[in-house]
């Protein structure tokens, strides 16, 4: 059970007004807000102990490594890697698809094919579309239904002895679809093309258990699952990062250097060329740990009641359409009402206090399908409110006889 009350008290943040309103923080999907502890981790981070790692003989730079490499290993456990070195520490789920798809620019050949969802964020789109361009690979794209779920037939027929890779987020940002990927990574597994998931989105719901999953590679970012900004993951199966070459050369990613021949490190070094987010790595262990004592099935449950209750109000609003209608959802309700533009109705709730997201949500491809410029997206953490929502629909329906 959530005790909301005492969980507020958490956030710092939430006891500010915006225009001189309450905040009603509803643009969770796009940043989640952070809990004091992670606040003093940072703190005490360049308070106490603030020195680069594994170099240094002193003291400040052991804690420091010891912090840093403790993080690694919370991140390992709370996924479920095998192997802590199988995990990257990248600054964000953008980061750690470069990484991947770069790296697969080694692998890859002319007419050979790699997968995408329909639903993907531009950032599992775009870095795939480059990398076509470099190696003559071809992008298919595996279609959505009117209800804001993936054709997952389809997607059965798109797979074959060509398929090399498949990506697809684990949730959808825009929409808050949750993707049947144990079904996607499978069958992908039965013509040995590798499967990335994009967990961005879904971090902060779900807790994946990435060898039950079977992925070969899972990604994410901290700032979402309340951690800091500028620091996230990647997990890499074993296999898949001793076969992809390193993606940034520099220090710390080397074993020996000189001018006739450089060795690399081992992982996870390899992947981690330079100086990382110190700081961020530490917090991002904090925020899974408060993460943790909060639960899962805790968040999971009393935010699908926060979805619930938000879905019935705003659709007793004349007009109000609500797109991604699936009914394995996260707490993400995107809407338009009538012809109003979405940016008109954020730039009102903002003079009310209330933080939501308009426009495409960086995944324009899914605006196209519904013929639409973008919606409002109201998403919902573990640290909302029903009285919240009370506010926000009321917002929304003076926002609504503003503009019509
Ligand atoms: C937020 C998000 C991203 C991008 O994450 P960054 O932290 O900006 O790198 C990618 N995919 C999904 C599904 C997201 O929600």
């Amino acid at each position: 059970m959530i005790n909301v009350d005492k969980i507020r008290e958490d956030f710092p943040i939430l006891k500010r007004t915006v225009h001189g309103k309450p905040l009603v923080y509803f643009d969770n999907a796009a940043t989640s807000q952070t809990p004091q502890v992670v606040i003093d981790t940072i703190v005490d981070y360049y308070s106490n102990y603030n020195a680069n790692i594994h170099r240094g003989v002193h003291t400040l730079s052991q804690e420091a490594t010891d912090k840093y490499e403790e993080a690694r290993v919370k991140i390992q456990q709370h996924f479920n890697a095998k192997n802590t070195y199988e995990i990257i520490l990248t600054s964000g789920t953008t980061h750690s698809i470069n990484m991947i798809a770069s790296g697969f620019s080694a692998l890859l050949e002319k007419d050979d094919e790699i997968i995408v969802s329909a639903l993907e964020h531009h950032s599992n789109i775009v870095p795939w579309q480059m990398l076509c361009e470099k190696t003559g690979a071809i992008l298919k794209v595996i279609p959505m239904l009117e209800d804001g779920s993936l054709d997952i037939e389809a997607y059965h027929t798109i797979v074959n002895q060509k398929t090399k890779l498949v990506f697809c987020n684990h949730v959808s940002n825009a929409l808050g679809t949750v993707n049947p990927i144990e079904e996607i990574i499978a069958k992908a597994h039965q013509f040995n093309a590798a499967v990335l998931i994009d967990g961005a989105q879904a971090t902060p719901h779900i807790k994946p258990d990435v060898q039950a999953l079977d992925v070969d590679f899972y990604v994410a970012s901290a700032h979402k699952l309340c951690g800091p900004t500028g620091v996230g993951m990647l997990y890499g199966k074993e296999e898949w990062l001793e076969k992809l070459p390193p993606y940034q050369g520099g220090g710390e990613m080397i074993a020996t250097v000189s001018f006739e021949k450089t060795t690399y490190a081992g992982l996870p070094h390899k992947f981690e060329a330079g100086t990382p987010n110190i700081c961020g790595g530490i917090a991002f262990g904090t925020a899974i740990d408060y993460m943790n004592s909060v639960g899962f099935k805790n968040i999971a449950n009393y935010e699908d009641e926060l979805l619930k209750y938000g879905t019935e109000q705003l659709l007793k609003i004349e007009g109000l359409k609500i797109y991604g209608n699936t009914s394995n959802k996260t707490a993400v309700i995107s809407f338009n009402v009538k012809e109003i533009h979405p940016y008109d109705i954020g730039a009102i709730l903002d003079k009310l206090g209330i933080a939501v997201r308009t426009g495409h949500h960086c995944a324009q491809p899914i605006m196209d399908f519904y013929k639409i410029p973008g919606t409002v997206r109201a998403s919902f953490s573990f640290y909302n409110t029903k009285e919240e929502i009370d506010v926000f629909v009321n917002g929304v329906k003076r926002a609504v006889r503003m503009l019509s």
